[in-house]
C-alpha cells in the first residue's frame, strides 16, 4: 500500500471501508512475502478467513513448516470500539498513540521532525470500526475453532496492560 502498487491500492480501498480484502488478493501478497523464507516469522492480522487459513496451511505444507501457535487477543466489543476510535498514528515514524490510554505529549518525532504528524486511519473512523467488528464476527471469529481443533490456539487477555499482554504473548510463543 505504501508503495502505491496496483495490488496495494486495491487492498486499501477495501480496508478504508472496514471491509476485508478479498482472499485471492491477500493470499497472493502473503505467498509473495513468504517465498524463499527459511527463518521463523509472525503474521499479524492474517489469516482473517477460513479460506485464508486453508491457503496458509497449504503454503506451509509445501515447505514442511506448519503453524506453531496462533494468538487470539480477547477484548470485549465495547472496549474495542473505544480503543480503535481513539487511535492516532504518526505519518513519519509510524508510532501509534491513543487519546485515552497513550496520548501524544508533543515529544519530538522519532523520525527526526520536531513533532509527530498524527492522523487517524480511515478504518479507525467510527463507522468503519463498527463494520470491522461485524466483519470479524462473521468471517474471522470461526478461525478460533479452526485453530483450537488443531491444538495451536493461545488465548491472550487483551484487556490487560501493555506489559501484561506482552508477557502473555511471550509465554504463548515460547
Ligand atoms: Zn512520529
Amino acid at each position: 500500500m505504501k508503495q502505491g502498487t496496483p495490488l496495494g491500492l486495491e487492498a486499501k480501498g477495501y480496508m478504508d471501508a472496514g471491509d476485508l480484502v478479498p482472499d485471492q488478493v491477500v493470499i497472493g501478497m502473503i505467498r509473495e512475502a513468504l517465498t524463499g523464507r527459511t527463518d521463523d516469522f509472525m503474521l499479524d492480522g492474517f489469516p482473517r478467513t477460513i479460506a485464508q487459513a486453508e491457503a496458509l496451511d497449504a503454503m506451509l505444507a509445501e515447505v514442511g513448516a506448519p503453524v506453531d501457535a496462533v494468538i487470539s487477543f480477547e477484548v470485549p466489543r465495547d472496549e474495542l470500539v473505544r480503543r480503535l476510535g481513539g487511535r492516532w498514528i504518526c505519518r513519519a515514524c509510524g508510532k501509534s498513540y491513543h487519546e485515552v490510554s497513550n496520548p501524544y505529549g508533543g515529544e519530538p518525532c522519532s523520525a527526526g521532525a520536531a513533532e509527530c504528524d498524527l492522523y487517524q486511519r480511515d478504518d479507525d473512523r467510527p463507522e468503519a470500526v463498527a463494520n470491522r467488528l461485524d466483519v470479524y464476527d462473521q468471517q474471522t471469529s470461526p478461525l478460533i475453532a479452526y485453530y483450537e481443533s488443531r491444538g495451536v490456539l493461545r488465548r491472550v487477555d487483551g484487556g490487560l496492560s501493555l506489559d501484561e499482554v506482552q508477557a502473555q504473548v511471550v509465554e504463548a510463543i515460547a
